[in-house]
């Protein structure tokens, strides 16, 4: 006769949802292949036109609201195997490709740059971050438990099983907001918000939270900032690069990036890209993450962008909980306007 097996006893483990989609996005964001290795080259807005490429498109000539329009140019690398270099926001400038027709972009904000960044690689960015969390998931023996915090100091700890995430896609009634961004010299165009799209769908994760409070869904938007400035969060105040917040917040943040929005499906997974280039480097992300979630302890990440950083005397902490790291102190301000200051406790 056989006894009960202990091994089958499992503990289930929990993870952090905001550090999970910070890590997701940053692997994501620097290794996109539509923008590997490609600098900021021009841009453009609605007050000021591109002047070293001749846009034809009508869609960005004629467009007479707000817009953005991004050059981009591939660089081949010199050094072989440098290739590795993540592409991020602070080495998005090259003087390789700066053209001296255009504006000078030399001058732009740090944190301008960043939004460009996620404005440009966030096209058709949802769909792809949605199954990047979900092949992350799927890494996962059993699913683990998900703990929620959010900007406003609240936190839920709930399952990741599918009866408790769903995928939702809103259709946007006119995004307001036009952003166009090109990469040369391959001259791949990639256009958010043009009149051609009257609906346009957007992809986010749903959770289940605390039905006791009200707040009963918790949205996570990874590619907000597809639509600009605006889709900074977490919450309203947020510098950070994604969203996690309650849907009525989100909903009210949808009608600031277009004019309505209607559900339009609600499923428990997104269909794989028929691409299976993509579907590879997707899964590569989510192993990324995984193992770096995993050596949490040893190495750490910028608390805002998610940057891998090196241990030793240089390492920037936070010197109140001393467990929050930072690239430097502008994104140690950022991530603290955003969310570290409802969860900074005294070491
Ligand atoms: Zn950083
Ligand atoms: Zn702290």
């Amino acid at each position: 006769m056989q006894g009960p097996d202990e091994s089958e006893i499992v503990e289930r483990e929990t993870i952090d949802l905001y550090d999970i989609a910070l890590l997701l996005n940053y692997e994501r964001a620097s290794s996109e292949p539509r923008f590997r290795n490609s600098k900021l080259r021009e841009v453009a807005t609605h007050e000021f036109d591109f002047r070293s490429v001749m846009i034809k498109t009508p869609l960005w000539t004629a467009h007479k609201g707000p817009k953005d329009g991004f050059i981009f140019q591939r660089i081949k690398r010199a050094i072989p195997g440098s290739d590795e270099e993540p592409d991020l926001p602070s080495n998005i400038l090259s003087p390789q490709v700066m053209s001296s027709l255009a504006r000078d972009i030399t001058q732009l904000a740090p944190s301008r740059l960043e939004t460009i960044y996620w404005q440009a690689r966030g096209h058709d960015g949802c769909f792809k971050s949605v199954a990047i969390l979900q092949y992350f998931l799927d890494l996962y023996a059993i699913n683990p438990l998900l703990r929620i915090r959010l900007a406003n100091g609240r936190e839920y700890v709930t399952s990741s099983s599918p009866t408790n995430l769903s995928i939702v896609e809103y259709d946007l009634l006119v995004v307001k907001h036009l952003t166009l961004a090109v990469v040369l010299p391959d001259n791949q165009t990639y256009i958010t918000g043009s009149s051609d799209q009257p609906r346009f769908r957007h992809a986010v994760v749903s959770f289940e939270s605390h039905p006791y409070n009200g707040d009963n869904e918790i949205i996570l938007d990874m590619a907000s900032m597809q639509f600009g400035e605006t889709g900074r969060g977490p919450g309203r105040k947020g510098k950070s690069t994604f969203v996690l917040e309650s849907v009525g917040d989100y909903k009210k943040r949808l009608l600031t990036v277009a004019g309505g929005f209607e559900k339009a499906k609600v499923s428990s997974r997104i269909t794989p890209d028929p691409n299976q280039a993509n579907e590879a480097w997707m899964w590569k992300v989510a192993k990324k993450a995984k193992e770096r979630w995993e050596k949490r302890g040893e190495h750490h990440w910028c608390g805002h962008c998610g940057r891998p950083l090196a241990t030793g005397p240089a390492l920037k902490r936070c010197s109140r909980c001393r467990q929050a790291y930072y690239c430097d102190e502008e994104h140690q301000k950022m991530a603290w306007s955003s969310h570290h200051k409802s969860w900074c406790r005294p070491a």
